[in-house]
This record gives structure tokens, sequence and C-alpha cells, in this order.
């Protein structure tokens, strides 16, 4: 039988054995990856893109702007929690809703509308301004805040009902909440990922099926030889937003596709903002968008959707149960219910952001693992390093990212390797001795 954890202090330390934990196998992948090159290091100096101040810049600002989004959010959950405040927002939603399940979705939405609110100012300035300060927007601040309200809507429609089905478990089974709230939560991720290409991501970006014909004709030829044939590939209008490209899978069984923004095929949706200069669109060839296509289908081939998913419903059921000292110690305070009181919402959304922190290195490692992965079955698919590191100098260019990240920066935050871990691996390529067994399986079934 699962055991219910216990106290609180035992729940603090196994959030700091988690971080120290993440932080050791994130400093273990940054010494593998800075290992000898086996390249002349002249001929990797000569790969690399130039390292634009700009992009070194960009990049910075980036990374102060998020850790600073993330002690910003941490104060407001630490503010939200302090005193009787959860308890006076309770009976506020209970005056309005005398319902349990509509109360606590009050409560819920009423949370996020106050953190949305609060956090606007700071999203304002790292999602649009500083963008727009480095030339990479192209949108008007009325377009970002009516985007900014779409994404809020979503959160709110999925945030409410999930705070109140949640605080629905807790009560009707306060010993084992957790294991029945991660299964439902599996469930729920499983659902958004199949519905979010149909449902949400249209709310945001127009998708269409890929126009150039000669391009589309190469990569369904490519897919099919990685026995992927059934997959669409979209493009979707980006560049009504942003100068950055950029290609990604979404969905999962029917609605599973390849998305290429057109600011990687080199379109422009839109004219440019009046005032905003317009810097010249960034020209793929068709071998490197195979060389991306074919990193996107190395998703596919290893499943790393189905997988996250698997990973993030034991990360949930880690983090709940872990929780459950917290929700048992602040539903035990005066003015609150017990554990199934929605008061406890604060804190216990204010311990899983800790707790999905400490873990955040150990899944930017994982994720680049996966990431490096996928590069190797691209180069295995195409055979064309060629393509694959032209790709990564204009990627490098076109969303000023900086080739070579401080290691640390790189080992903590980075979900993918760095620009030059990247071509790094392109270069060697060929003295590896050819594809490795694990990206040797597409090609041979399509031998057969
Ligand atoms: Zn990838």
């Amino acid at each position: 039988m699962p055991q219910t954890p216990g106290r609180p202090a035992r729940a603090g330390l196994a959030a700091l054995a988690l971080g120290a934990a993440a932080m050791a196998l994130g400093y273990s992948l940054r010494r593998r990856q800075r290992r000898t090159p086996r390249v002349a290091p002249q001929r990797l100096h000569a790969a690399l893109p130039p390292r634009d101040p700009k992009a070194v810049a960009y990049t910075r600002t980036r990374y102060l702007t998020a850790l600073a989004g993330e002690g910003l959010a941490l104060g407001f959950l630490v503010a939200a929690s302090r005193q009787d405040r959860p308890v006076r927002l309770r009976r506020w939603a209970e005056r309005h809703a005398p319902n349990p399940f509509l109360r606590d979705a009050l409560f819920g939405g009423s949370l996020l509308t106050l953190s949305t609110a609060a956090l606007l100012p700071y999203s304002f300035v790292s999602g649009h301004l500083v963008e727009r300060a480095f030339g990479l927007s192209r949108q008007s601040a009325v377009a970002w805040l009516a985007d900014a309200a779409k994404g809020y809507a979503v959160s709110l429609a999925l945030g409410a009902p999930t705070t109140a089905g949640l605080y629905a478990f807790i009560r009707r089974s306060p010993e084992r909440w957790w294991l029945a709230a991660g299964g439902a939560s599996a469930l729920l991720a499983v659902v958004l990922t199949n519905l979010a290409p149909l449902l949400i991501d249209p709310l945001f970006h127009r998708y269409t099926p890929l126009h150039d014909e000669p391009l589309r004709r190469r990569l369904e030829e490519l897919a099919c030889r990685a026995g992927l044939p059934v997959l669409g590939v979209f493009e979707a209008d980006y560049s009504r937003k942003t100068t950055k490209a950029n290609a990604y899978l979404t969905g999962i069984a029917n609605t599973r596709r390849i998305v290429l923004t057109d600011t990687l095929l080199g379109r422009r949706a839109a004219p440019a903002e009046p005032g905003q200069p317009e810097p010249e669109p960034v020209v793929y060839s068709h071998a490197e968008i195979a060389s991306v296509l074919a990193h996107e289908l190395g998703h596919h081939h290893f499943g790393h959707i189905w997988k996250g998913i698997l990973l993030g419903t034991v990360g949930t059921l880690g983090g709940f149960a872990l929780a459950d000292g917290v929700l048992r110690r602040t539903g035990a305070l005066p003015g609150y219910a017990g554990k199934g009181d929605v008061a406890t919402l604060p804190a216990l959304s204010l311990f899983l952001s800790l707790v999905s922190l400490a873990a955040a290195p150990a899944g930017a490692a994982l994720s680049r693992a996966w990431e490096r992965q996928c590069d190797r079955y691209a180069l295995a698919m195409t055979n064309d390093p060629e393509a694959f590191i032209g790709v990564m100098r204009k990627l490098a260019r076109q969303n000023l990212a900086d080739p070579c990240p401080p290691a640390w920066l790189e080992a903590l935050l980075y979900d993918h390797p760095s620009i030059r871990n990247r071509i790094l691996m392109a270069l060697e390529w060929p003295q590896t001795g050819g594809p490795p067994t694990d990206a040797a399986a597409p090609a041979d079934r399509y031998r057969e």
C-alpha cells in the first residue's frame, strides 16, 4: 500500500533532496556535454555563428526576466497565503456560491484573476517590451493585450473547474486523494494534449496545411521513410507576432501534427507595424527544413509526448503526495475547515511551485537529452550534417540565441542543448561511424 507522507518538515526535506538531486544531475550532464571535442578547434570555431553582442544581451535579459517572474509569482503566493486572507476570500466565495463545487471554482478563478492582474505589468515588460526592444516582436501593445486576455480566459476555463475537482477529491478521500487527483490529472493531460491543436492553438495562430508543394512532397517522403506517413505538416502564421522561427510537435493520436512557423518558411503573413524596423526574412533551403522536420519526426519516433505525459503524471503524484502534509497543517489553522477547505489553495500552490522549481533543472536535463536524441535521429535520417549546421546558424541569428551560453546556465535552465553543442554533434557525426543504434530503426524498417 502507498504510504501517506508524514510531517511538513519531512516534505520540505524531500523537496530539498529533490532539488539537490536535480542540481547534481544537471551538473553531471553538463560535464558530459563539455567533454573535449572530437573535431579540431578551428573547425568548430569556423562552423559556429559569430557571437552577436545583441544575442548575448537578449539571452541574459530573457533569463533574468524569467528569474524575476518566478520570484514575483512566488511573492504573490506568499502574500496571498498570509494571515487570514485565504479564509476571507473563501467566505466571500461562499456568500456568492453556496454550492461547494461552485464555491471552490469561484475561489480558484478569483485567485487566478488576482495573480494575473498583479503580474500583468511584469508580463507586459517581459512578453512585449523586451521583445519589442530587441526587434523581435511584430505585434502592437493592443494585439499583445488581446492575446494575454485570451490566455487568461483559457486558464480560467481550465483552472476554476480543476480547483473544484481537486478539492472534491480531497474531501471525498482525505488520505488517498493524491492518488485519485494524480490519475485525474493524467487523464486531463491526455485530453488537453489531444484537443489543444483543435481548440486552443487556433485561438492564437492560424494553421494551414503546408502550401509549398515541392517542399510538402519532400517532407512527406521523409515522414514515410521514418514510418510516420499519416502525420500532417502544418504552417502557422507566427509572422503576425514575431520574427523568430520555430518548429514543433503537437497533439496525440488523431490530432498529432508537426508545425513549421511561416517565419521558418521565409514568409510574412502581414506587413510590419508602422515605425517598426523590418529585418530581412531568413531563407532556409529545403534540405535545411527537411533537417528540422526530421528532428521533429524523432520526437514522434521516440514517443516523447507520451513519455512526457507519463513523467508529468509521476511528478504530479509525487508533488501531491508531498503536499499532503502542507494541506493537513494549513487546514488545522484557526478559521480553516480542514484539508478539504479550498482556503488551503494558496499554500498548496506555493508548495507545488517550490517543488516544481526544485525539479526544473532535472526536467531541463531530460529535455536536453531527448533533444540530442532527436538531433542524432535527424542526422541519421537526412545524412546531411551541413544542412543541420546551416539551420543552427540561421536559427541563432534569427532568434537572437547566444550560441555559447555559460555552461552553468545551459545545465540549469536550457531545455535544448546550446547551438554550440548541437553544431559540435553534427561536426562529429561522420566520425561516430554512422547512425547510432537508437536512430537506425526507422531506416531499417523502411528498407524492409
Ligand atoms: Zn525538439
